[in-house]
């Protein structure tokens, strides 16, 4: 039996980003998520098969090896850590910056600031690089709305176009990381599948390369 490839994806951007490196790389899925409530899609590659996972928790497929490959935003890699994981290339796809982002002069002053963020660990690393003593309260979405209703003084997000920021009064105020997708790879599949994984990344990395022109 040839050997098998798993590559873990999340639906949405990433997906909609990443499938046009997937068919550069020669692998079409059989269907489109969209309209389909499969989480494990056959592709036109005999053995190899894309799953849906949701973004954060690629990382976690990739690093037990139940995905051989993924596609995940930096910054779920920096909440993950990235133990066991390989990350090959950077996909240059979902760019958008980390920030901290809040009410004009939020940061003034020399109080201990709450922050409101998915990011914990990010916001912790932030806050601890420049020595200020922060408290960080976890969320799993809506950030903009908690410093609005007065949970916490700020928050640390992703920021695209910063038009949801403004939405809401608030305004970016620190730059924490230029994020894009990159592509993880197994450990141990690295190994054990090279020639097809080496094979595999060589021809994303072409196809990130002839995009960017
Ligand atoms: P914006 O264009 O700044 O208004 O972005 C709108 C929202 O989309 C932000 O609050 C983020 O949560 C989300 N977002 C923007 N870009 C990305 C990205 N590359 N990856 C994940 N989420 C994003």
């Amino acid at each position: 039996m040839s050997e098998t490839l798993t590559i873990g994806l999340s639906k949405g951007r990433i997906y909609k980003e990443t499938l046009p490196l997937l068919e550069a790389a020669g692998i079409v899925p059989a269907e489109d998520p969209e309209k389909s409530r499969k989480l494990i899609l056959e592709t036109n590659v005999p053995g190899v098969r894309v799953v849906l996972l949701r973004a954060s928790d690629v990382p976690t497929y990739v690093e037990y090896g139940a995905a051989d490959v993924g596609v995940a935003g930096k910054d779920v890699l920096m909440e993950h850590g990235g133990e066991g994981l390989y990350e090959p290339l950077d996909l240059n796809i979902a760019r958008c910056r980390l920030m901290v982002a809040g009410k004009p002069g939020a940061l003034d002053g020399h109080h201990r600031l709450r922050i409101a963020t998915k990011y914990v660990e990010s916001a912790r690393a932030h806050f601890a690089r420049q020595g200020r003593q922060v408290e960080v309260i976890k969320l799993y979405g809506s950030m903009e709305l908690a410093p609005l209703v007065g949970l916490g003084d700020c928050i640390v997000d992703v920021v695209d176009t910063g038009n949801t920021l403004r939405a809401n009064g608030l305004e970016p105020l620190e730059h924490i990381a230029d994020i894009s997708s990159r592509l993880i790879v197994n450990r141990a599949s690295m190994k054990m599948k090279s020639a097809r994984l080496r094979a595999f990344i060589e021809h994303m990395r072409a196809a990130v390369e002839a995009r960017k022109g």
